[in-house]
């Protein structure tokens, strides 16, 4: 590769000197990826197993995506919530068509998702209902009432006050849940998955009891699909995985297959509760993200990914479960589609910064979980040979 680029180096002092240093991040400038491939500015080629942090689904530079941008580009980059726009229409029919025939709100992130979906819940119920119970280990986004909505106190150090009428639930404890219920409660949130929270499937019959709960009491339940969402768990969301129908949805990361993008799902009968002008986002569902979204819905039928990813998930879970008999610090192996969390007995980052050195890209959360969110179009030999280079690193790891 001929070297137009800034050197690693010289692109981390840029950093020092001029980015806020809220990210921890790698010494390594990125700058061309394809697929499951990235390459940064010396040349160093990596398979990406975390690509985009869940956002490329599709790998990097998905080529329907790619095209459709850039002809949606020259055309119209941006027009005001205030205009009707077709393909922001045409978008939203599809999703409705692949979840529960609702409704879509549009923005940008899936921290404004949540705020939409936290707004539209306590707008539903009128003033006196306003508590919502969330999970855990949960991660919802960091603005100030996602944070609040994500339960784990390390976020809200020195954050305080935080935003009222949260509540919070042990993961999987349907006992507690009941016993927070009173009637001020609005809504219950939860992922249907935790992501950040460590690739954690939830004990069977828990999302099922969360919805007869919702029944019983008349609260809205809000499953936050930011990464379980547009088939990464080998379903179009994650709720289907499981069977069990939520009244809201939140969608971002992978929505627009690497292009920023967010929405809200929710049925026609709550719909209105988010009335005109109590709710926007000047962005959302703009031209370039709707025909991302567009491109990125119809190359997942094209091309066959949902059934990849069914076939993947499979070769991860036997795989890992084989490594997990001979690898003593393996302690859980959790797939779920294209999620793949790896629990081990001892801190990961070592792990995480040796598979670097390899060239193999993935993550640690919660501080011992290995967690993969590979793209749906990875191939086979892709995944045998990022596993390989996993498994080698983990049988050699010294604690
Ligand atoms: C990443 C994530 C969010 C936050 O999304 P942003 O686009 O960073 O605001 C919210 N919920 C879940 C489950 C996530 O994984």
């Amino acid at each position: 590769m001929d070297n137009q680029f800034l050197s690693s180096t010289d692109t981390v002092e840029l950093f020092r000197q001029y980015v806020v240093p809220n990210y921890g991040r790698y010494s390594v400038n990125l700058v061309r990826g394809e697929g499951s491939t990235i390459w940064d500015a010396e040349g160093n080629k990596y398979l990406d197993l975390f690509p985009g942090w869940g956002c490329n689904l599709l790998g990097h530079c998905p080529e329907p995506v790619v095209k459709a941008v850039q002809k949606q580009v020259e055309t119209l980059i941006h027009v005001p919530n205030s205009w009707h726009l077709e393909s922001q229409g045409r978008w939203a029919q599809l999703l409705s068509e692949r979840s529960f025939g609702g409704q879509a709100f549009f923005c940008n992130s899936g921290a404004e998702a949540n705020e939409a979906a936290i707004k539209l819940a306590r707008l539903h119920h009128g003033p006196s209902r306003y508590k919502i119970i969330t999970f855990e280990g949960g991660f919802h986004g960091r603005s100030l009432a996602t944070t609040t909505a994500t339960a784990q106190p390390k976020y809200h150090e020195g954050l305080g006050p935080l935003v009222a009428g949260f509540q919070y639930a042990p993961h999987g404890d349907l006992e507690a849940v009941k016993q927070l219920i009173d009637d001020e409660t609005c809504a219950i949130m939860i992922e249907p998955i935790q992501g950040e929270g460590g690739v954690r499937i939830p004990p069977a019959g828990f999302l099922q009891g969360l919805r007869q709960l919702a029944n019983e009491n008349d609260l809205l339940l809000i499953f936050d699909e930011v990464q379980t969402g547009c088939g990464r768990t080998g379903k179009w969301f994650g709720y289907q995985y499981f069977d069990v129908t939520p009244d809201v949805i939140t969608l971002a990361k992978s929505l627009c297959g690497g292009v920023a993008g967010g929405a809200m799902l929710t049925t026609a009968e709550i719909a209105p509760s988010l009335r005109p002008g109590m709710h926007a986002a000047t962005f959302g569902g703009n031209p370039i993200a709707s025909a991302a979204g567009i491109a990125t819905l119809e190359m997942i039928e094209q091309e066959n990914l949902l059934d990849n990813v069914a076939v993947l998930a499979e070769l991860f879970q036997s795989r890992f479960t084989e490594l997990q008999k001979d690898c003593q610090w393996i302690k859980q192996v959790r797939v779920a589609g294209m999620m793949v969390g790896i629990e081990l007995e001892v801190e990961g980052a070592t792990v995480v910064q040796q598979c670097l050195e390899r060239n193999l890209l993935i993550n640690c959360t919660q501080g011992n979980v290995i967690r993969l969110l590979p793209a749906m179009n990875l191939t086979t030999e892709q995944a045998n040979e990022g596993i390989d280079i996993l498994s080698g690193v983990l049988r050699d790891l010294q604690a």
